[in-house]
């Protein structure tokens, strides 16, 4: 459960919630709001554009979810034949539209509200054959939704909602021809509402072009709201980080561990040698089929899977309850992703612990996420894995005097059996 509750709103019931709403919400076994739900839902019950920033694990998704679905109450559809698309409910992974829409489902059930979630990798037909007859609620990721609009399942003409949900990685560059085609179907009109537990300066400025004057959210990740997650830092040699990991998990009696790596392949060699060594570790990345992608997600959230090794894949959004531990294998490419991959862990107020291995070579990289982060973590050691490996020469000096490799320097990389730079 969330520790930390606003002091002045202490109630679901205090939020403007219809008794259909709040019913659903202590279903859910929940008794307070989060301080993003105490100020967002009130903000989107007024139809305001919203742009909230708010800690991995704080309870963004009701924060969107139960006003917008409370709207849909207020002003009921003009006819039964067709329901056309009012709420428009982006994400960037297939896992987190499975997430998400399963909340929207639930509130809408009562409410007789008709959620339509769509998303890659899986046949589209069943998907267009849901469409029919129009959906109060989609969810969805960008690429699909444009293959249904291009079968003409879906329209999106009468959206008065639109909601992106890790705003900031679907606003980066890898969504940016989906999501200005999504844009374009849209009508101007409507009601915008940005989530994410981060915002780089890259997309500050698209995120405010896609707002009208909005109420800008943001609750800070001081002490209290933060999530509760200690971070560790551990300085390892390259060939060393899997003997680590499974000391680790043999020591602290780990049993449900999420592994970061750098790529596809890595997922699996590191999964595959952790089997080997009889630890229950299988991998989950983009290039598996998605009903072992789900399968497998799944299993892992049942405990049937003590280690799953992932890419970045499941860095955003992924809700495993009580998760309690995350290592960086390989080291994140940003501090946003070193935010968000940790913050699978600490969700809800639980406590989480989070663990990266530093190798030689990448810690420069690793003392540039701490300054971005404002971390002070001391590197460790661990007995039995003390690094050997020195870190490479620095590396495009621009001919700066006096950086390049000394002699010294050539000599000693030769005796490590490597090229100096
Ligand atoms: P975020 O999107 O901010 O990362 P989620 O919406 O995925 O967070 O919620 C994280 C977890 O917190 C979920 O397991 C959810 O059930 C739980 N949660 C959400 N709201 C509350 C609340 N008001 N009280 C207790 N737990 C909550
Ligand atoms: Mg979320």
């Amino acid at each position: 459960m969330i520790r930390a509750i606003d002091r002045t709103i202490l109630n679901f019931d205090q939020l403007g919630l219809t008794p259909t709403l709040l019913r659903a919400v202590g279903d859910m076994g929940l008794f307070a709001p989060t301080p993003i739900q105490a100020e967002a839902i009130p903000a989107v019950l007024k139809s305001a554009d919203v742009w909230a920033t708010a800690p991995t694990g704080s309870g963004k998704t009701l924060a969107f979810a139960l006003p917008l679905v409370q709207q849909h109450l207020l002003q009921p559809r003009q006819t039964n034949f067709r329901r056309p698309i009012r709420t428009l409910v982006l994400v960037p992974t297939r896992e987190l539209a499975v997430q998400v829409g399963d909340i929207l489902t639930h509130l809408a059930y009562q409410p007789g509200l008709k959620v339509a979630v769509v998303y890659g990798g899986v046949s589209i037909n069943p998907q267009m054959m849901g469409l029919r007859g129009g959906a109060d609620i989609v969810v969805a990721t960008p690429g699909r939704l444009l293959d249904l609009v291009d079968h003409n399942a879906v329209h999106l003409a009468n959206v008065q909602h639109l909601v992106l949900d890790e705003a900031d990685r679907l606003l980066d560059l890898g969504f940016a021809d989906e999501l200005q085609r999504v844009l374009a179907l849209l009508p101007a009109k409507r009601q915008t509402l940005l989530f994410s537990a981060t915002f780089a300066p890259e997309v500050e400025a698209l995120a405010a072009n896609l707002l009208h004057d909005p109420v800008r959210i943001t609750v800070e990740a001081f002490d209290g709201h933060k999530p509760d997650i200690t971070q560790r830092a551990i300085a390892v040699d390259e060939k060393s980080r899997t003997a680590l990991l499974r000391h680790l998990i043999a020591e602290n009696g780990w049993k449900q561990v999420l592994v970061f790596v750098a790529t596809r392949y890595a997922c699996e060699h590191v999964a595959n040698k952790l089997y080997k060594a009889g630890i229950y570790a299988t991998p989950f990345h983009g290039e598996m089929s998605q009903g072992a992608r789900q399968d497998t997600l799944a299993e892992f959230k049942a405990g049937r899977w003590d280690v799953v090794v992932t890419t970045d894949l499941a860095s955003r959004g992924i809700d495993i309850a009580m998760l309690p531990v995350v290592v960086n294998y390989d080291l994140p490419r940003s501090a946003t992703d070193y935010t968000h991959r940790i913050g699978r862990t600490g969700r809800a107020g639980a406590h989480g612990d989070a663990v990266s291995f530093v190798t030689a070579q990448a810690q420069a990289h690793w003392q540039l996420i701490c300054k971005r982060e404002s971390l002070e973590l001391t590197l460790e050691q661990v007995p039995g894995f003390e690094p050997v490996d020195e870190p490479p020469a620095p590396q495009g000096n621009g001919g700066i005097k006096g950086k390049r490799p000394s002699k010294k320097d050539k000599l000693r990389a030769a005796a490590l059996g490597h090229r100096p730079n």
